[in-house]
C-alpha cells in the first residue's frame, strides 16, 4: 500500500508566487499582513501565497464597484453586448491558458480544466443576448389613454463567493449575466485557487470592461464576513458547502440583501435491472471519478435496485483499474490529486469508517494512489452502504463511489427523496414511462435521464434543492438575469391638460 505522505512540500524554486487583489482595475498588493498558501496538489508544494484582505480591503473593492456603477449602469445595452462579446472571444482565446491555472492549483486534469472553461463560455454567451433577455413588457390602453410597462434594473454592487472546485466556472456563472445587467461586481474567490480570478480580472480590462466594474479581494471568513454586512452591497451568489450556504443565506436576507446561496450534494444514480448495464457502468464511473469527485454534480451513490446489483459492481469493478490517476499536467492522467493534503486524508477516512459499520470495500484508492507528495487518492468503490452509515451521510467529495441495494424502484426514489440534500440526480433505464414517473417524483433540482450528470445548458438555470440551495433562485440562465434584477413597473398618460381635475377616489380601469 502506498503511503499516503504527510510532510508539507515547498516548492522547489523557492520563489513564492504573490495572488494579489484586483482592485479599481489593477492589481492590488494586500497589506493586511495576512496570507494563506497556495499548493501544487500534483507534487504537494507550495507553489503561491495569497493575500487575504482585511475589512477595509473589502471596503476599498466595494467602494470601486460603487464609483464604477452609475457610468456602466447607463451604457447602452448593445453597448454592453458588445463588451460581452469582445469577452467571450477573449476567455476563449486564452481558455488553455485559464485551464493550467485551474490544473496547478486545483489539481484536476487540463482536458477537464478546458472543459470547465468551455461551460463557463457558454453563460457568457448566454449573457451576450443582454438586449432580448431584457425586453420588458407593453401593454397598451390598459385604461383611456393609459399605457403599462415593464423593465428590469440593475441593483448596483453584487458580490460573489465561490468554492475551490470550479475556479473559472462558477464565478462565470456569477459576473457574466450581473455584468451584461449592468451591475458592478467585487469576486471573492477560494482560497485554495485563487490565481484563475486575476486572469480573468485581466482578460475583462482588455475586453474594455471599464475599471472597477470587475474587482476581486483575495480573502476568507473575514473578507465574506464583511462583505455580507456591507451596506452598499446589494446581494451575494455564493457557491460551496451548506453550513456556509446556510450561513450567507441567513445573515445576508437578515441584512436585507439578496442572496443566492448554492450549497453541497449528495447525488444519487438510480439504475434500474432493465438498464444497459455497460452504459450504466460507464456513467457511473465517468460521473463518480471525473475531478476526482470534486464535483457537486459527481454522482456520490450508486442506487442498484433489484437484481441489477451483483452485475452492476462487477462491471464498475472492472473499469477501475483502467482509470490513470496522475498529475493533472500529464496529458496521460485521467485523474488528479484532491486539493489539499487534508481533504485527501478525510476523504480516505471513509474507507476505514465504512467496512467498521458494516460495508463492504471493494477498491481502497489509497493501495493505488501514485508515490510522491502530492495529495493522490486512487479511485474506491463501496459496496453495502447504508443510509445510517457515515459514507452516505456524509458528502465525501473524493473519489469514493458508494453503492446503496434496494430491491424496489419505489425504495430508490425514497431513498433520494429521504436524503437532506437535492441537487442532482440520474436513472438509467430502457422504459420511459418508468423515466418520466422518476422525473414527477423526485425531490431534485437537475434530473437526468441516461445522463449521469445534468449540468443544465446556459439558457436554462441551474440549482438544486432542499439543502442545496437556499433562496429562491437558481443560478445562471434566466433565473440568473432576474436575479441581478428588479422589476419596475411604469403607468403613464399623456392626457391633455384641458381635461385634468382633482379625484381623490381610487384609480380605477374601467
Ligand atoms: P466552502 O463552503 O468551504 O467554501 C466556499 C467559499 O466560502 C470559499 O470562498 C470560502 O473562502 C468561503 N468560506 C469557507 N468557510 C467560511 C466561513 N466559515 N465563513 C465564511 N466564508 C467561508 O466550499 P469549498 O470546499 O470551497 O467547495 C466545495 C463545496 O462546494 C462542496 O460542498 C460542493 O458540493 C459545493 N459546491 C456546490 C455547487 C452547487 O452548485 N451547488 C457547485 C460547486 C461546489
Amino acid at each position: 500500500m502506498t503511503e499516503l505522505a504527510s510532510a508539507p512540500e515547498r516548492a522547489e524554486s523557492g520563489e513564492l508566487k504573490r495572488i494579489t487583489h484586483w482592485i479599481g482595475g489593477a492589481a492590488v498588493p494586500g497589506s493586511s499582513g495576512r496570507v494563506g498558501p497556495v499548493y501544487n496538489p500534483a507534487t504537494g508544494a507550495q507553489t503561491a501565497e495569497v493575500d487575504l484582505a482585511s475589512v477595509e480591503e473589502v471596503d476599498s473593492g466595494v467602494a470601486a464597484a460603487r464609483d464604477a456603477f452609475p457610468a456602466w449602469r447607463e451604457l447602452s445595452l448593445s453597448r454592453r453586448a458588445e463588451v460581452m462579446f469582445k469577452v467571450r472571444e477573449l476567455v476563449s482565446r486564452r481558455r488553455e491558458d485559464l485551464a493550467r491555472l485551474l490544473t496547478a492549483e486545483h489539481g484536476k486534469v487540463l482536458s477537464d480544466a478546458v472543459g470547465e472553461v468551455t461551460r463557463g463560455l457558454e453563460v457568457i454567451e448566454y449573457a451576450c443576448g443582454i438586449p432580448t433577455l431584457l425586453k420588458g413588457g407593453f401593454s397598451e390602453q390598459v385604461s383611456s389613454g393609459v399605457d403599462v410597462y415593464s423593465i428590469r434594473q440593475p441593483l448596483g454592487v453584487v458580490a460573489g463567493i465561490t468554492p475551490f472546485n470550479f475556479p473559472a466556472m462558477v464565478p462565470m456563472w456569477m459576473w457574466a449575466p450581473a455584468l451584461a445587467c449592468g451591475n458592478t461586481f467585487v469576486l471573492k474567490p477560494s482560497e485554495k485557487d485563487p490565481s484563475a480570478s486575476l486572469l480573468t480580472a485581466e482578460l475583462l480590462k482588455e475586453a474594455g470592461v471599464p475599471d472597477g466594474v470587475f474587482n476581486v479581494v483575495q480573502g476568507d471568513k473575514v473578507a465574506v464576513d464583511r462583505l455580507l454586512e456591507h451596506p452598499d452591497v446589494a446581494a451575494l451568489s455564493f457557491v460551496g458547502s451548506t453550513p456556509i450556504a446556510r450561513y450567507i443565506y441567513e445573515n445576508g436576507t437578515k441584512r436585507g440583501k439578496r442572496i443566492q446561496a448554492l450549497g453541497g450534494a449528495k447525488n444519487h444514480m438510480v439504475v434500474l435491472p432493465d438498464a444497459d448495464l455497460d452504459m450504466a457502468a460507464d456513467a457511473a464511473v465517468s460521473a463518480a471519478y471525473g475531478s476526482a469527485g470534486e464535483r457537486c454534480m459527481a454522482i456520490s451513490v450508486v442506487v442498484a435496485v433489484g437484481e441489477v446489483a451483483d452485475d452492476l459492481v462487477r462491471a464498475i469493478k472492472e473499469r477501475l483499474p483502467k482509470i490513470v490517476v496522475g498529475d493533472g499536467m500529464d496529458p496521460g492522467s485521467e485523474m488528479g490529486p484532491l486539493v489539499t493534503r487534508e481533504h485527501r486524508d478525510k476523504v480516505a477516512s471513509y474507507l476505514d469508517s465504512a467496512p467498521t459499520q458494516g460495508a463492504t470495500v471493494v477498491a481502497d484508492g489509497r493501495e493505488t494512489a501514485p508515490d510522491g507528495n502530492g495529495f493522490f487518492l486512487g479511485v474506491s468503490l463501496i459496496d453495502d452502504v447504508t443510509p445510517e452509515m457515515d459514507a452516505y451521510k456524509d458528502e465525501i467529495f473524493g473519489p469514493v463511489l458508494s453503492v446503496v441495494r434496494v430491491p424496489t424502484y419505489d425504495e430508490a426514489v425514497q431513498l433520494v427523496n429521504d436524503n437532506p440534500y437535492g441537487n442532482g440526480t440520474a436513472i438509467f433505464t430502457r422504459d420511459g414511462g418508468v423515466a418520466r414517473q422518476f422525473q414527477f417524483d423526485v425531490d431534485v433540482g437537475m434530473v437526468g435521464i441516461n445522463v449521469p450528470i445534468p449540468v443544465p445548458v446556459a439558457f436554462y438555470s441551474f440549482g438544486g434543492w432542499k439543502a442545496s440551495l437556499f433562496g429562491d433562485s437558481h443560478i445562471y440562465g434566466p433565473e440568473g438575469v432576474n436575479f441581478y434584477t428588479r422589476g419596475k413597473v411604469v403607468t403613464s398618460r399623456w392626457p391633455d391638460p384641458a381635461t385634468s381635475r382633482v379625484n381623490l377616489g381610487f384609480p380605477q380601469t374601467r
